[in-house]
C-alpha cells in the first residue's frame, strides 16, 4: 500500500495491511536508537577559516600570542604622562608639545619623556613611558601642541596586552559550534584554518513515475516532485550539503544504476516513495536484497513503513547510510525530523541531536491511532490578552500555559496534506498509548522553525 495514514484512530477501520503493528515493528525509541548506533562524527579535516563557519570543532584552539599582543589605546586620543595632567580641568587647561602621531598599525615607538604627548588612534601601540590616554573630546584636537581639559584617570583608556587571553590560552574548546563570533576568535587567536568534522555530503533522491519537476506541464496522472525540494532543504537547514538528484521513475534498473554511482560520492542517501508494499514499490524492491536496509515498521504515525542501513561496503569502505522515507510529503519530513536530522546532527559532531521541545495546551482535539506514536503537524500561538493575571504574553519562566497548539491542516495529520504542513512550526508528539487527544490537554510539541 502507500504510506496512505489514517486521521482516526479505531484498528477496526483500518485497512489488513495497516492493523495492529507486526511483532517485529519497532518503538521510534528503539529505531532510533539503531539509527544513532550506526553514526559516529565524520573523521575531522582541517579547513580554512573561511569554510568553517557553522561546524564543529574536533580540537581545541589556542592563542598563539598575547591577545592583544600590546598594550594600546582603546580611544582615539592623547598618550600621555598622567603625572603631567594631575590639574587639569576646564578651568585649568594644561598645553603640552604633540611630539608624535601615532595611527593604527604603526611600528614606531617614540618614548615619551616628561611634559611630551603623542597623537594615538584606536589600536596604535602604546608608547613607552605614556601611563594614559585622554581621549580627543577632552582637547582642542591639536597636532603641534594640544590643550587637555581634564586629568585622565590611572591607564585611562589603555588596553592591556593579553588582557583578552594569553599566548597558550585555550580560545575555543573541542566540540564548539563554529558561529561567526567565534570563527572570529580563532582569527584573533592567530589561527588561519581549523580541525572540524566536516558537513556531510548527503544526496536526495525521489522515486515515482508521477513526478515531474515543478514548473513543468503535467499531464493527468502527473504531479510535481516536491519531497526532493523538501528533503535538501531541510539536509541544508541541518547543516548538510544537499546533493540533489530530482525524481527518478519507479524502475528497479534505473534506481540501482542511480545509487550505484552516487555510492562513492556522499555520506548519505535520503530515498522517498517507494518503500511500502504496492505493486511498484521500487526502493523497497531494490533495497532489500542487499540484506543491508532494514524494513521493519516502525510505531509511528506518519511514517510506518521506512527504511534504514547502509549501501553495502565496496573493499572494506563502508557504504553510504541509507534513509527511505516514505513518499507522501508529510511522512517524509515527520521521518527526516525524526531520524535523519538527529544523524546528520551526529555526522556534524554536534552534540545537542534533537530539536527544542516546549509543552503547549491542545486547543481543538484530535485522534490518534492506539500503539503507535503519532507527529502531528501543529501551529503554535502564544496566547496574549486572556491570562489569568493578565500579564504579557510569552513569559520566558518556563511556564508552559502561554502557547497553544493547533493542528495545522483540518484534514488532521493527513500525510499527503502539504499546503497545511507548510503552516505549521512544530510537531506535537502523541505517545503510544494515547487515542485521544482533547481540547486543554497538554502536549510536547517538537519546535521545527
Ligand atoms: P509512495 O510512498 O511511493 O507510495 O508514495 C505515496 C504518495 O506520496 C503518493 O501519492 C505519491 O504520489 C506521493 N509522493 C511520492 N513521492 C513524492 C514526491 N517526491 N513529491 C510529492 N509527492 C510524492
Ligand atoms: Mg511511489
Amino acid at each position: 500500500m502507500s504510506d496512505t495514514e489514517r486521521t482516526h484512530g479505531h484498528t477496526h477501520t483500518e485497512r489488513a495491511d495497516a492493523c495492529a503493528p507486526a511483532a517485529s515493528a519497532r518503538s521510534v525509541a528503539e529505531q532510533l536508537a539503531i539509527v544513532l548506533g550506526s553514526v559516529e562524527p565524520l573523521p575531522p579535516v582541517r579547513v580554512a577559516l573561511d569554510e568553517a563557519r557553522g561546524l564543529v570543532l574536533a580540537e581545541d584552539v589556542l592563542t598563539v600570542t598575547d591577545t592583544p599582543p600590546f598594550d594600546n589605546s582603546a580611544m582615539d586620543g592623547y598618550a600621555v604622562i598622567r603625572a603631567d595632567l594631575l590639574e587639569a580641568s576646564a578651568q585649568n587647561p594644561i598645553t603640552l608639545p604633540v611630539v608624535a602621531d601615532l595611527a593604527a598599525g604603526t611600528d614606531q615607538n617614540p618614548r615619551l619623556v616628561p611634559g611630551q604627548v603623542a597623537r594615538i588612534m584606536t589600536g596604535a601601540p602604546i608608547p613607552d613611558g605614556a601611563d594614559a590616554v585622554v581621549p580627543i573630546e577632552d582637547t582642542d584636537q591639536g597636532t603641534e601642541q594640544v590643550t587637555i581639559l581634564q586629568a585622565p584617570k590611572p591607564a585611562a583608556h589603555i588596553r592591556r596586552a593579553g588582557e583578552d587571553a594569553h599566548a597558550g590560552d585555550r580560545v575555543l574548546r573541542a566540540g564548539s559550534v563554529l558561529w561567526p563570533t567565534r570563527v572570529a576568535a580563532a582569527a584573533s587567536a592567530g589561527t588561519s584554518s581549523v580541525l572540524v568534522h566536516p558537513a556531510p555530503r548527503v544526496a536526495v533522491i525521489s522515486t515515482g513515475s508521477e513526478l515531474v519537476t515543478p514548473g513543468s506541464p503535467t499531464r493527468r496522472g502527473q504531479i510535481p516532485d516536491s519531497n526532493s525540494f523538501l528533503l535538501s532543504a531541510a539536509v541544508a537547514e541541518a547543516g548538510g550539503i544537499p546533493v540533489r538528484i530530482g525524481a527518478v521513475p519507479d524502475d528497479d534498473d534505473v534506481l540501482r544504476a542511480v545509487l550505484t554511482e552516487l555510492a562513492g560520492q556522499v555520506d548519505v542517501i535520503v530515498l522517498s516513495g517507494g518503500v511500502s508494499v504496492g505493486a511498484y514499490d521500487v526502493v523497497k524492491a531494490v533495497l532489500k536484497p542487499l540484506g543491508t536496509v532494514d524494513f521493519g515498521p516502525v510505531k509511528m504515525q506518519p511514517g510506518k513503513p521506512q527504511g534504514f542501513g547502509r549501501w553495502p561496503a565496496t573493499d572494506s569502505v563502508p557504504g553510504p547510510l541509507i534513509f527511505a522515507l516514505p513518499g507522501n510529503p508529510v511522512s517524509a519530513y515527520v521521518s527526516f525530523e525524526v531520524f535523519v536530522r538527529p544523524a546528520l546532527r551526529r555526522l556534524l559532531g554536534q552534540e545537542t541531536l534533537h530539536r527544542r521541545t516546549v509543552t503547549a495546551t491542545v486547543v481543538d482535539g484530535w485522534r490518534s491511532p492506539p500503539g503507535r506514536a503519532q507527529y502531528m503537524p501543529v501551529i503554535l500561538t502564544h496566547r496574549t490578552a486572556d491570562t489569568e493575571d493578565g500579564s504579557a504574553e510569552g513569559s520566558t519562566d518556563g511556564s508552559t500555559d502561554s502557547i497553544e497548539a493547533h493542528p495545522a491542516s483540518r484534514g488532521g495529520s493527513g500525510s499527503h496534506l502539504v499546503a497545511g504542513l507548510a503552516q505549521a512550526n512544530g510537531l506535537a508528539i502523541v505517545l503510544e498509548d494515547t487515542s485521544h487527544i482533547r481540547g486543554g490537554d497538554l502536549i510536547t510539541v517538537m519546535l521545527t522553525s
